[in-house]
């Protein structure tokens, strides 16, 4: 038997993901592959949790990847940079001059060898003009675009250009991508969800869950791709189905009448 070659031992490693609370109900993550003590940090909103968290897990970061420029998302990143010399800082190419530190601009689809994982950029603008999801492998860090059964207020975009950015950049990762969120926002998300989907029973559920979670101290992250399929409101109206239910028939204002309830919740 010939030993596994190097492509296929990569196949088989796994990205790890540890998420770091910081501020009220923020996450900033570590992301590393097994075995690896280089590690990356997906939206540093302020620096002494993720030192913290990297030093206690005995990771050394390479790079920060911001998804968009609100200080909830960079408050960490020049502390981090001062810290940790030759830090990369990685971001939207729309957003060079607002992402403090930032070091690499990548463009919609653009990629970066980082910590020895492979990362790809996915515009999503709505929540901000900038703002981008990072694919590595099997995960996605989708910040305030996608949140577990809901998604990000529209500050920059309008609902033409979220609903794309959701429905046809985000809703069309694989089914079983594990998706990390920029904050804690599950059990709210789900009591929304309900008020519009309330025969959906997969919502319900993640209420349940969601709520005994958090009683728990435990994160709600990560979700997948799938199940925001079945529980997010945002994403469900891409089933005609469920927009019959609000009494509409294109998913653009479907999308735009629940942000606007959302908005008001
Ligand atoms: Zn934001
Ligand atoms: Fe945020």
């Amino acid at each position: 038997m010939t030993a596994p070659s190097w492509s296929i031992l990569r196949l088989m490693s796994h990205v790890i993901v540890t998420p770091v609370p910081c501020l009220q109900d923020n996450y900033a993550y570590l992301v590393h592959e097994q075995g690896s003590t280089e590690a990356l940090v997906v939206d540093a909103s302020e620096s002494a949790p993720v030192l913290a968290a990297l030093a206690e897990r005995g990771l050394t970061a390479r790079a920060v990847l911001s998804t968009h420029h609100h200080f909830d998302h960079v408050g960490g990143n020049l502390e981090l940079k001062r810290a940790l010399p030759g830090l990369e800082i990685v971001g939207s190419e729309y957003d060079r001059e607002r992402i403090p530190g930032l070091t690499r601009a990548l463009a919609h689809h653009g990629g970066a060898d980082l910590a020895g994982l492979s990362v790809r950029a996915l515009a999503v603008p709505g929540h901000t003009l900038g703002a981008v999801a990072f694919v590595i492998g099997d995960t996605v860090f989708t910040g305030d675009t996608l949140f577990i059964a809901g998604c990000g207020r529209m500050f920059e975009g309008d609902a033409k250009m979220m609903s794309h950015s959701l429905l046809d950049e985000l809703a069309s990762l694989p089914d079983e991508t594990r998706v990390y969120c920029g904050h804690e926002y599950t059990v709210a998300n789900a009591r929304f969800a309900i008020s519009v989907d309330g025969d959906n029973a997969a919502v319900r559920e993640l209420l349940a869950r969601a709520e005994k979670a958090r009683a728990a101290g435990i994160a709600t992250v990560p979700s997948t791709i799938a199940d925001e399929k079945r529980h997010n409101p945002f994403l469900r109206v891409a089933d005609p189905g469920f927009l019959a239910t609000l009494g509409l028939s294109d998913s653009v204002s479907g999308f735009a009448q629940l942000r606007k309830a959302k908005d008001s919740f």
